[in-house]
């Protein structure tokens, strides 16, 4: 098995999740709907689920609506925000401009149907510019949307500032938690969010499941109409996901903070080495980010060569995100910091998670160096015959 870091992208289902989606599989298969005693066990399994889900993110079970993961929530609190403020002129969209893909791409549809669209800019750390926030954000802006931490770069956003501008405006907050949930402490009701976007399968639990935390007395309006989830998403509930989620949750609740601070140290170490090879520069360490993600540039090799060239050694990471990689657009996040294209080509991202070791970051280190490092001096010889 190779090294894996690319945690950012997806994490390993724990075993923890994996049992508890078997079970609810072979035991709790019924229909929580169903009134007959069966599908009244899948209903406690589910009621159960909830609200470990629940205390994990720091909401009321009655807050969370299970969601198919982060972007259909994501959707699902843009279109209930517009549909709100609808008619009473209200109907801005306020985002930042490092937003994650599925996101970014709504907001692109919206607008070509005539909603108004504020794209904020970030600085060169890839944090939201306030200054640029308090102009763009007001008696006109239905939702402020935000990534609590950027999926490439790991840089924290200010949500608390943003959220107060929002508010102030009379306009909503929701906050895109996925690349938080799992890395740092997150509580809803101290988030000042009114909307919260979070996905399993980025804490060890499964794909294909996630939630929406909605502010209690928001009548959000369904994405998917139906009975389930109080009439706030339609379809038969996914409970095995969701039991593997309400497992993933626990078992990072019990997660100690000492081991965010020893994959900090392994990112940490990762970084600096690199970081001594000519051309290197890495993002967003002026300032606060997560623990586990470091994303960087080998002077301007295309990601995708170094990618290989680390794979063939038999250590996996990605270029930007995952929904992007493979294809050969510059990362827009980087674009977004003020890097020029071959930057933005050359940025390539290493995520460390709760099963990365010492051992991991040196087989990575030494892939770095025996691998990349040769291409690094032939690209500075030839800028410098
Ligand atoms: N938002 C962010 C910040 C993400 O990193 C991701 C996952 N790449 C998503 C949303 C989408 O999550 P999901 O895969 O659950 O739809």
């Amino acid at each position: 098995m190779s090294v894996y870091l690319d945690h950012n992208a997806t994490t390993a289902p724990a075993p923890e999740a994996v049992a508890a989606m078997l079970h609810a599989l072979e035991v709790a298969w019924a229909n929580p709907s169903s009134t007959h005693e069966p599908g009244q066990q899948a209903r406690r399994l589910l009621a159960e689920a909830r609200s470990r889900v629940a205390t994990f993110l720091g909401c009321q079970p009655s807050e969370l609506v299970f969601t198919s993961g982060a972007t259909e929530a994501n959707h699902t609190a843009v279109h209930a925000a517009l549909a709100a403020t609808r008619g009473i002129g209200r109907q801005r969209l306020v985002l930042s401009s490092v937003e994650h893909p599925g996101l970014m791409a709504l907001a692109a549809r919206l607008e070509a149907e005539g909603v108004p669209v504020t794209r904020l800019p970030v600085d060169a750390d890839g944090r939201v510019d306030l200054a640029a926030a308090r102009e763009a954000i007001g008696a006109d802006v239905a939702l402020v949307s935000v990534m609590g931490a950027n999926n490439e770069t790991g840089v924290l956003m200010p949500v608390a500032e943003l959220a107060e501008l929002a508010h102030a405006a009379g306009a909503r907050m929701h906050v895109d938690a996925t690349q938080l949930a799992g890395k740092a402490a997150l509580d809803f009701a101290a988030l000042g969010a009114d909307l919260m976007s979070v996905s399993a399968h980025k804490l060890h639990g499964p794909k294909g499941v996630g939630a929406l935390v909605v502010r209690k007395g928001f009548a959000l309006a369904p994405l998917l109409a139906g009975r389930q989830e109080r009439h706030r998403r339609g379809g038969t509930e996914n409970l095995p996901g969701i039991a593997g989620f309400a497992a993933a949750c626990d078992r990072a609740a019990a997660t100690p903070a000492a081991d965010i601070e020893r994959i900090a140290a392994l990112r940490d170490r990762l970084e600096a080495s690199c970081a001594t090879l000519p051309g290197v520069q890495v993002y967003g360490r002026r300032v606060a980010r997560v623990a586990n993600t470091c994303c960087l540039r080998f002077g301007t090799l295309d990601a995708e060569l170094v990618l290989g060239r680390l794979e063939r050694a038999d250590v996996v990471a990605s270029s930007g995100a995952a929904c992007a990689a493979g294809g050969t657009q510059p990362s827009h996040v980087l674009l977004a910091m003020g890097e020029p294209s071959a930057h933005a080509r050359a940025a390539l991202r290493f995520s460390l998670g709760r099963d990365s070791t010492d051992a991991h970051v040196q087989q990575a280190l030494a892939a770095v160096h025996a691998a990349v490092a040769p291409l690094l001096q032939d690209a500075v010889a030839a800028a410098c015959p």
